[in-house]
Formats: structure tokens, C-alpha cells, sequence
């Protein structure tokens, strides 16, 4: 059973791994770990199954706790640096 079309943009195989993504939520920056996502072997291109998505809104909309929290520090980019 094939789980993906060939890649969208280059029609390059789409094989399944298991990476994390970011998403944002209601302002928030999140990680999810071991999503599985759908990888085209010739271009790096990244699709995400409407199923997987479905998943992950369900999950954040239970309000689950994360495994872990991180800190990431944000940076301002200035136009000028005198
Ligand atoms: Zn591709």
C-alpha cells in the first residue's frame, strides 16, 4: 500500500519518516516528535498526510500535557546596526 503520491513538485518518490515539526498554536511555537511525514527522496520535500494533521489539532485540542517544555530564544532583526 503506498501512503503518498510521487512528490508533488519534482514527482520524485515519497517515502514515510519520522521527524519533528514545528506548529504554531494560538501563538505558541510547539514541537511535535516522531511525526510521520512523508520525505520525496529526490528533493527533500516534506507533505504531511491530512490524517497525521487531524491527529496532532486533536491532540492539541485535548489540552494533553507536552513530555517536555523548551526555551527558544528569540531574536529581533534589526535593519540597522550602527
Ligand atoms: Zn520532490
Amino acid at each position: 500500500m503506498k501512503q503518498y503520491d510521487d512528490c508533488f513538485f519534482c514527482g520524485g518518490t515519497v517515502d514515510e519518516q519520522l521527524l519533528p515539526r514545528e506548529i504554531r498554536w494560538k501563538e505558541a511555537l510547539l514541537v511535535f516528535e516522531d511525526v510521520p511525514m512523508g520525505v520525496c527522496t529526490q528533493c527533500g520535500e516534506k507533505f504531511l498526510r491530512p490524517e497525521v494533521a487531524k491527529r496532532i489539532d486533536t491532540i492539541l485540542r485535548s489540552r494533553k500535557r507536552p513530555i517536555r517544555t523548551l526555551q527558544v530564544p528569540v531574536y529581533q532583526y534589526q535593519m540597522d546596526f550602527a
